[in-house]
This record gives structure tokens, C-alpha cells and sequence, in this order.
């Protein structure tokens, strides 16, 4: 195979490193000369709105791969070609300018994703050249691991357990192809000009992301932050006011860091003792499992995972309408899921504790389809991930594959008791609650008027009332649950 192919182009997309970069390592192991292009694509990028995190944290790691391309390709003139336009005409556009006979990728597995490779494949084809994709966001995917049965995981059990077993006897050991990057070819021109900036691609200056280093540099400093604290993680993962996760959603979500130099360090603490490092392991496990469950049930991209949970009635009209914007904004009255709430919209950040109490909120409190906290998720997520995302909420709201039992049902008070019993991470973001004592503080309307006045607080006025009461919701929602679990136990013959 090796330089059977006269010259080809890498296509970036959510795999922004030149190390452990299959796509990028395929070519230069066939290719005589290689071009690497990444494409702004409009379809993404045009409902986004103009200050988007995001769009910032992409361009300045495309700034930095296409920086460090130039230096390990010892050439000026290489580098990053980048695009702004739609990828399927500006990919076939650029390989017939560049005469390239064959395009390589990174497999996607989003359904839009998938939609737009075929179009650029077919267009691709049409001109005789070739799309050649290879895995990279994950360590298994599709259908590398089934169950005994030869159907695809459903349960994350089991899935972990094969997942376990199948990596370690097959080490995923990440590659460099530092020698090989001399192949890369110089920029042609029109494509040898800098990286257009953001008011060019039609953005302006983003909020930053508070914490987050762009590029694999970036990545690579904050993973080996973390390491000093993985063998920790067990231990502080639930607390939202500790530093306790490793904060690299983003990095894995645009591929900034590789999947298996993560889980190849991991798995070796993991073999170590660490406890911290397994439980680590088991997240980006999770990981692969929803990636799998995507690409094996895509009907999960916009249904419940088990069917007839689409039956459920959920709130509508005016009251929802203004349940629902309220979550939104933080103005529950319930401060642990408005400070998450307001942590989400200040920083694109929030800790997985909190997504789970702030999602279950909207859909057990508030009785809302978990679909519009995807959606709402989706929009403002740093490390939004279709798979993970859908996963998070299917999850949730019970709906999902290896889901909670619909009859749990978080207690935003106990949660807040619990993870935050201080308050230290209410008071970062709800300031105004600031006098009460740490009792109060995770359930302002139960301080006596007395203590609110000595705290400064007027409720309605400096933090909302309840917009719930968290018995009466509850006992809705375990009536909402019930038509569907009646009619799955009726369908199984159970109430017959
Ligand atoms: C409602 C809901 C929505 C979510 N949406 C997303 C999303 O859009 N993108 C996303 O990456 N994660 C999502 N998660 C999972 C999890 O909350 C985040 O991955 C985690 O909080 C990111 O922080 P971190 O990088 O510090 O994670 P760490 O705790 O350091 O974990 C390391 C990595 O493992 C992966 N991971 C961890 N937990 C999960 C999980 N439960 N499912 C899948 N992958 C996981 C992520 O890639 C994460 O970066 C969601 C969870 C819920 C409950």
C-alpha cells in the first residue's frame, strides 16, 4: 500500500491533532504527497449564534494544528488548507483542484453527519476519486462488540464487562507519525494564507470557556492536571464546587486529545490498583457505549430508546411554556439547579452531578420532555456530543437503555444537601443567597421570615419561590410513569 496513491487529502473534522490521528496516519502511509483540509461548514455553523464558545474553541485549535503541521512538516508552505463553505461542494471542489485520489476521514456517526459524508462521497465518486473513513472517536465501535447473541448492548454492564475484556486483550496503542509528516505537501495557491479569523467566518468574540485550554497542547496540560488527581476521582466526582472531574469533554468531543492515549494511561493505573483511574475508565466507557448505541439504534436521535415511552404525556401549553424557560434561566427557586443552570450559561461547563439533577428536575419537577432539555443542552454545552447528550437525558427520564427506574426521582434538596453542604457552589453562582446559613441555603422558602430578613433576602424579589412543590410533582410524575410501566407490564403478561 505504501505511496500507491500519488497524492490524497486529509479531511479534519472532529479529529483536530496531527498525533494518533488514524485518518491523517492512513494517508501518509499510502499516499505520496498529503493535503489536510478542515471545512467551516455553513450547514453547522449558520444557526449558531454569533459568539458561540464553541465556534471560538475550534477556530483557535484549527489556529494552533495548522501552526504545528508547518513546524513538523519543516516546511512554511504546509499546513492546514481551510474552507468555509458547505462540504459537499468544497471537498470535491478542493480534490479536483488538487488532482488528490482518494479522501480520508474520520468515521461520524451523528445521522447529519452521516447524511453529509454520502453527499460528499457521491459527489466524490462522480469526479473517480475515492472516501476512505477509519475509526477514530472511539475504541469500539458499531457493531466490534455484541453481546453472546450477536445483537448490540443494551445494558452498560455487560457492555463494560466485554469492553474491559476485549481492550486488554487487544491494547489500543496510539501512534505518532512524526517521521512521516515530510510528506505533507505544500499549500497550493490560493489555499496558502492564514487562518481566516472569527469576524471573517461570520463570529464574533465568545464568552470564554472558563478553565479550558484550546488546541492539543491545551489538552495535553489539562490532562496532565488531571493525572495528578485521577487516582482521587472516586472521591470527588460528585461534588460540583471541587475540582474533581478532568473537565476534557471538549477536547474529546472536537478531538484535540485521542481517545486511546486516554484509555491506554487509564487502563494501565487502572491494572495498578487505582480505583480512581477505574472509575475514570468506566465514564469514557460510558462514552463508547452511547457512540455504539447511536450508530446501532439511530431512532434514539429524536424517540425514546424503548418505544413506547413515547407515549407519555407531557406538560404543554402556557405553564410549561414558562416551567420551561424558567429552568432555563435558573429561576427555579430550587438553588442547586439554578446555580447549574447558571454555571451552563455562563460557562458551557456543568458537572455531571448537576446534569443529572438539573435534567431530572426538568422532566420529573417540571414534567417537560426531556427532548427540549436536549435541545436547550445542545445549544449551550461545551462538549455538546449527540450520543452522550441523548444518552444523558434518555437516562434521565427513564426512557433510555440502562435508564434509571422511573419511580427514582432526585430530591434537588437531598442532592444539594448532599453534594454541596456547604452551598460553596450555590454561592458562586447565586450570590444574592449569601446571608443565609448553610441550612437554608439549599431551600431558601424553609428559613423563617426572621432568618431571610437577617439574610437580606426577599423571596419573589432577590430568589423566586418554588415554582414546584416537590411532593405534589412527584406524585404526577409517578402517575405520568405509571400508563407506560401498565402498559409494559400488560404487553409482557404481567397484569393479565
Ligand atoms: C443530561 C446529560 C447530558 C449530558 N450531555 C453530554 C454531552 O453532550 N457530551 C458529553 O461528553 N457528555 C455528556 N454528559 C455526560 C457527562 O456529564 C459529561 O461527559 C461530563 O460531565 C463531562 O465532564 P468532564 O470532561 O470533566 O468528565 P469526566 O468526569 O472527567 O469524564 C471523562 C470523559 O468521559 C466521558 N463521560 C463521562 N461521563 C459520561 C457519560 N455519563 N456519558 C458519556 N460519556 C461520559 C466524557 O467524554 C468525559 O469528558 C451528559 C450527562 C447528562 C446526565
Amino acid at each position: 500500500m505504501q505511496n500507491t496513491i500519488k497524492a490524497g487529502l486529509v479531511w479534519l473534522r472532529r479529529d483536530l491533532r496531527w498525533q494518533d490521528n488514524p485518518a491523517l496516519q492512513f494517508a501518509l502511509a499510502c499516499c505520496a504527497q498529503v493535503h489536510c483540509v478542515f471545512l467551516f461548514d455553513t450547514d453547522i455553523l449558520q444557526p449558531l449564534p454569533a459568539n458561540d464558545r464553541r465556534v471560538a474553541f475550534i477556530h483557535a485549535s484549527v489556529e494552533a494544528l495548522d501552526a504545528t503541521l508547518r513546524e513538523q512538516a519543516c516546511m512554511s508552505r504546509a499546513g492546514l488548507i481551510v474552507l468555509h463553505g458547505t462540504a459537499r461542494t468544497e471537498i470535491p471542489r478542493l480534490a479536483r483542484l488538487l488532482q488528490v485520489q482518494c479522501v480520508f476521514a474520520a468515521h461520524d456517526y451523528e445521522p447529519l453527519a452521516r447524511q453529509r459524508d454520502e453527499q460528499v462521497h457521491v459527489a466524490l465518486a462522480a469526479q473517480g476519486v475515492r472516501l476512505e473513513t477509519v475509526k477514530d472517536h472511539v475504541i469500539w465501535e458499531r457493531r466490534e462488540l455484541l453481546t453472546q447473541g450477536g445483537k448490540p448492548y443494551g445494558v452498560f454492564t455487560p457492555y463494560l464487562r466485554a469492553w474491559l475484556a476485549r481492550t486488554q486483550a487487544a491494547p489500543q496503542t496510539p501512534r505518532s507519525p512524526n517521521q512521516m509528516l515530510q510528506l505533507l505537501a505544500p499549500r497550493p495557491d490560493p489555499y496558502d494564507t492564514p487562518v481566516p479569523s472569527l469576524t471573517q467566518l461570520g463570529f464574533g468574540a465568545a464568552r470564554p470557556m472558563s478553565g479550558i485550554m484550546t488546541g492539543s497542547s491545551g489538552a495535553q496540560r489539562m490532562f496532565d492536571d488531571f493525572w495528578e488527581r485521577m487516582d482521587d476521582y472516586e472521591q470527588r466526582r460528585n461534588y460540583p464546587a471541587v475540582k474533581g472531574p478532568s473537565y476534557l469533554g471538549v477536547h474529546l468531543r472536537f478531538g484535540t486529545i485521542s481517545i486511546r492515549q486516554l484509555v491506554a494511561i487509564a487502563l494501565r493505573r487502572m491494572l495498578e490498583g487505582s480505583t480512581g483511574a477505574t472509575v475514570w475508565l468506566s465514564e469514557l466507557v460510558w462514552r463508547d457505549f452511547y457512540f455504539q448505541i447511536l450508530a446501532n439504534f439511530p431512532h434514539v436521535a429524536g424517540g425514546a430508546f424503548k418505544p413506547e415511552y413515547d407515549r407519555l404525556q407531557w406538560e404543554q401549553g402556557a405553564r410549561a411554556n414558562d416551567h420551561f424557560i424558567a429552568w432555563c434561566e435558573g429561576r427555579t427557586g430550587y438553588p442547586l439547579v439554578d446555580a447549574a443552570m447558571a454555571q451552563l450559561n455562563q460557562t458551557g461547563y456543568m458537572h455531571n452531578r448537576l446534569r443529572m439533577v438539573a435534567g431530572s428536575f426538568l422532566v420529573k419537577h417540571l414534567g417537560i420532555d426531556w427532548r427540549w432539555g436536549e435541545r436547550y443542552f445542545a445549544e449551550k454545552l461545551n462538549d455538546f456530543d449527540l450520543s452522550a447528550n441523548n444518552g444523558g437525558w434518555q437516562w434521565v427520564s427513564s426512557c433510555g437503555c440502562d435508564a434509571q427506574p422511573y419511580f427514582r426521582i432526585f430530591n434537588p434538596v437531598t442532592q444539594s444537601q448532599k453534594f454541596d453542604a456547604q452551598g460553596k457552589f450555590i454561592l458562586r453562582y447565586l450570590p444574592q443567597l449569601r446571608g443565609l446559613n448553610a441550612k437554608h441555603l439549599h431551600a431558601p422558602w424553609q428559613a423563617k421570615p426572621v432568618d431571610l430578613s437577617a439574610a437580606g433576602v426577599v423571596l419573589g424579589h432577590d430568589y423566586p419561590f418554588p415554582i414546584v412543590d416537590h411532593a405534589q410533582a412527584r406524585a404526577k410524575t409517578l402517575l405520568r410513569y405509571a400508563v407506560v410501566n401498565k402498559s409494559v407490564q400488560a404487553s409482557a403478561g404481567v397484569l393479565q
